[in-house]
């Protein structure tokens, strides 16, 4: 017999080191999917398409507790949008991008939270920075004072092994410790969203704090 959505959670959770927070991926699922999860306790949901996003938000407005993560690529027209809707924008892929935030954040008095995307693996499949250039743009983000800048970001490419997978997550942690180390005033690295539903176990060995979860918690996607 398959496990029901809160065995699934149950099983997850008791996985998870303390301080380790679930994000329930609900795209491509209904909101009574959402519902489930939040009467077994969810809060935190991620939404990677803004429109889809919008929908299920309209149908969930008796739940105001929830916390929503923007996790794809926040086109630029679509940003101020982005920032209404959601508390958290895992996916700032661009020091354009973060300026551009920044501007509206500025402009509608909000502090968004936010992760920076890195790929310390070349990924020409994804958005995000590069490491040297990172490290080239941290001066320029420290002074995004309407960002709260909260850490790191990555999703690994497809194909690695389970060890080039820990591997890469580390790296993702030890550069959060080395831009923590530069001091500088406006850059928080305390957050790590890494891993999904494949590679979760993994990342949080080597020191997420976030794990953004579809299949494991709602079951396959439909094709
Ligand atoms: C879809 C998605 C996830 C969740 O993927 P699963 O394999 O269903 O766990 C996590 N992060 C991002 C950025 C995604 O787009």
């Amino acid at each position: 017999m398959s496990l029901d959505l809160a065995q699934r959670l149950a099983q997850i959770r008791q996985q998870l080191p303390d301080g380790v927070r679930a994000i329930a991926v609900s795209k491509q699922f209904p909101p009574e999917a959402i519902r489930e999860a939040y009467r077994a306790g969810v809060r935190d949901f991620g939404e990677s398409r803004l429109q889809e996003a919008l929908a299920k938000q309209e149908c969930l407005q008796d739940l105001p507790d929830i916390c929503w993560h923007f996790i794809g690529h926040p086109q630029s027209n679509k940003a101020r949008k982005i920032l209404e809707s959601f508390q958290w924008i895992h996916t700032c892929d661009s020091l354009k991008l973060a300026q551009r935030l920044d501007r509206i954040a500025e402009e509608e008095s909000c502090t968004p939270k936010i992760c920076l995307q890195v790929k310390v693996r070349p990924d020409p499949q994804k958005y995000g920075w590069r490491v040297p250039e990172l490290l080239a743009d941290l001066p320029q983000l420290n002074q995004l004072e309407h960002l709260n800048i909260q850490g790191l970001m990555t999703i690994l490419p497809l194909g690695l092994s389970e060890e080039e997978q820990f591997a890469a997550f580390e790296e993702t942690r030890k550069l959060g410790f080395e831009i923590d180390q530069q001091g500088y005033a406006n850059l928080k690295m305390q957050e790590f969203s890494m891993g999904m539903s494949g590679d979760y176990p993994l990342a949080v060995r080597a020191g997420a704090t976030m794990v953004r979860l579809g299949r494991t918690i709602f079951g396959e996607r439909n094709p």
